[in-house]
């Protein structure tokens, strides 16, 4: 590293922070203050690190920079729902949603610039793959979300489910999760931390043996292989035994679970059958399941089934001993509920790209 490389804090580990203050002449305790003041006290600004000399401000302001997702728009809900979008450093949009009350202060969070995953049914996998986010990126919504929300002395919960496949974008995930869970910035708890993924098979088992655990949520979705082949098509690679196999071979501590989401689609995978089926797949691992009744839109060319549909799925798996919720859907009226995240990509003006999505030419 040599004595004038540009440090983006944003994207630099605690450890890596007090290498980089050794290596250009300044005593390493500052990563601790610097990181204090970025994710407890949400400064950007060098300038503003008061238990910093003046001189040293004044250098690392000039050679480092703090990388900061900058707020385009935020809208809420009439559930209190806020949804927002910002602006990376590239002029590409992504993403963020709290989510007040669920019992707990929930931040959903995107790992990418839309998704390659294609699940048949989410408007993100629409938009397709434009690119991973950094580390600094996909921390950098969180430190934003609790600066603007005026939640930085609060507790809350994130869930890596606004864009994008987290197991899809590895190192920037874990990566993002550890700057986090530092306890000299946010000091996250990774038990208020949950992954969701459609089971990326080699990232999984990697997962299994990282020091830093979240939380795991897995996209099933259906219940043969053959029907998640069309909702999930990462299952033609990475098959719906196979994943199952690796959840119970994850390794889980005394009271977890691995919660299992399950989007109910009209008469596609809703049925009395489906039901018994999943039943049987989860046989032997520690699951819950989180049932979530489709959130329509336009160009999903699927339906929600009806509440008694949904109440009928949720009571055959709570008969025979497991335990379910129904997600309820919040947001709806701002399009932040679940898969209904996506930007536009930049040059293309937004209506445009709702035509696309609904069938029309670019
Ligand atoms: N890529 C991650 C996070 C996705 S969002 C994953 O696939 O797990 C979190 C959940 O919302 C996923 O289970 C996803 O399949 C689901 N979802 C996507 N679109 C949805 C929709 N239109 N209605 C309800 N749930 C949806």
């Amino acid at each position: 590293m040599s004595t004038n490389t540009r440090i983006d804090v944003a994207e630099t580990e605690l450890r890596e922070l007090e290498q980089a203050l050794a290596v250009q002449g300044h005593p390493r305790f500052h990563a601790r203050q610097i990181y204090r003041w970025v994710y407890k006290r949400g400064l950007t600004d060098f300038s503003q690190m008061t238990d910093l000399s003046r001189a040293v401000r004044a250098q690392l302001a000039e050679r480092w920079l703090i990388s900061t997702p900058e707020v385009v728009r935020q809208e809420r809900s009439q559930d209190g729902t806020t949804k927002f979008l910002l602006r990376l450093a590239d002029g590409k949009h992504i993403e963020s949603v709290f989510i007040p009350d669920t019992p707990a202060m929930t931040f959903c969070v995107s790992t990418q610039v839309g998704c390659a995953m294609k699940c048949a049914f989410c408007l993100t996998g629409r938009m397709g793959f434009e690119r991973n986010l950094t580390a600094g990126e996909i921390a950098g919504q969180v430190r934003v979300l609790a600066r603007e929300l005026g939640m930085l002395e609060t507790r809350f919960n994130i869930v890596l489910m606004g864009m994008g496949e987290p197991l899809h974008n590895y190192d920037a995930t874990m990566k993002a999760l550890r700057m986090l869970a530092d306890e000299h910035g946010l000091a996250l708890s990774p038990r208020r931390m949950t992954l969701s993924t459609v089971g990326v098979l080699p990232a999984l088992e990697r997962l299994a043996s990282e020091p830093l655990m979240p939380n795991l949520a897995i996209s099933l979705h259906g219940t043969t292989e053959d029907q998640r082949d069309l909702l999930v098509p990462i299952n033609r690679k990475y098959g719906l035994k196979e994943l199952l196999d690796a959840c119970r071979r994850f390794p889980l501590a005394r009271r977890e679970r691995i919660t299992f989401e399950y989007v109910l689609l009209k008469d596609v995978n809703d049925t009395p059958d489906d039901a018994r089926r999943l039943v049987r797949l989860l046989h032997g691992i520690k699951g819950k399941v989180n049932l979530l009744p489709l959130n329509e839109a336009a160009g999903i060319p699927f339906e929600r089934p009806a509440d008694d549909r949904v109440n009928a799925f949720a009571r055959l798996l709570a008969d025979r001993g497991i335990t379910v919720s129904v997600r309820r859907s919040r947001g709806r009226d701002i399009r932040a509920a679940c898969g209904q995240l996506i930007t536009e990509s930049s040059g293309r003006a937004p209506g445009v790209r709702l035509a696309m999505l609904m069938g029309g030419a670019p």
